[in-house]
């Protein structure tokens, strides 16, 4: 993982972002692309003044939906963003700050209290908006821990308190952010560049191909 630190500099997406505003990102960015994602969130602030509670509560779901149309299933993210506002603005007091300064499994459920927020986007807000050493797994660290054989089971609760179990608490946002660029630079989904990969000597899934590759050369040899 140094080795992928080094390769990645940390790119906090989150900097200068309101909690507010990093949970409606990560909303946003539920089975859409980050480039999508980024243009929802942009014709968001095109469309209201602020990314705040008080101003999405208040807001008509189309007006949401036409605003965020690029980050896709507009119509069911822009309702839950409304009534996420809306928990917010009426039952929160119009801030994250009170339900993140609590102890972290009891911000977590709160979190997932929220219309549409799972574990994954939970994570994320207690990562990169308090600062909690949690380990949010999204769709490149699932691939990557699966490729590294690090957790028993592939279930979203299993690779993220395996990542927990293996990496120091001051390690964890970092490495998080270290990952998820390696998923989307060398360890795509399909064909990974495991040839320019600066961990291939480590890699369970690498050396197994390489392993049965070998032992396929063998047998065509004989
Ligand atoms: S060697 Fe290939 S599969 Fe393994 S981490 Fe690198 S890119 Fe991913």
């Amino acid at each position: 993982m140094r080795v992928l630190t080094k390769t990645y500099p940390v790119d906090d997406w989150s900097r200068g972002m309101t909690p507010f505003e990093i949970l409606i990102s990560t909303m946003l960015s539920q089975s859409t692309t980050v480039a999508n994602e980024r243009r929802g969130m942009e014709g968001l602030r095109a469309a209201f003044p602020r990314i705040e509670p008080a101003v999405l509560a208040t807001a008509s779901i189309p007006r949401i939906q036409r605003a965020i149309w690029h980050a896709g299933l507009a119509r069911q993210k822009a309702r839950r963003i409304r009534d996420v506002a809306r928990v917010v603005q009426g039952e929160w007091g119009g801030t994250m700050d009170r339900v993140l300064a609590r102890p972290v499994a009891e911000a977590r459920a709160a979190l997932m209290g929220l219309p549409g927020v799972g574990p994954k986007t939970a994570d994320i807000v207690l990562a990169m908006a308090a600062g909690y050493p949690t380990f949010p797994v999204d769709t490149h660290i699932a691939r990557i821990a699966k490729r590294w054989r690090l957790a028993q089971g592939q279930d979203y609760e299993a690779i993220r308190t395996a990542l927990e179990r293996w990496t120091a608490a001051e390690d964890r946002k970092a490495w998080h952010l270290a990952l998820i660029a390696h998923g989307r630079a060398l360890c795509t989904a399909r064909r990974p560049r495991c040839s320019q990969c600066p961990v291939a000597a480590d890699c369970d899934w690498f050396l197994s191909s390489v392993r049965g590759f070998n032992k396929g050369l063998r047998k065509a040899r004989r």
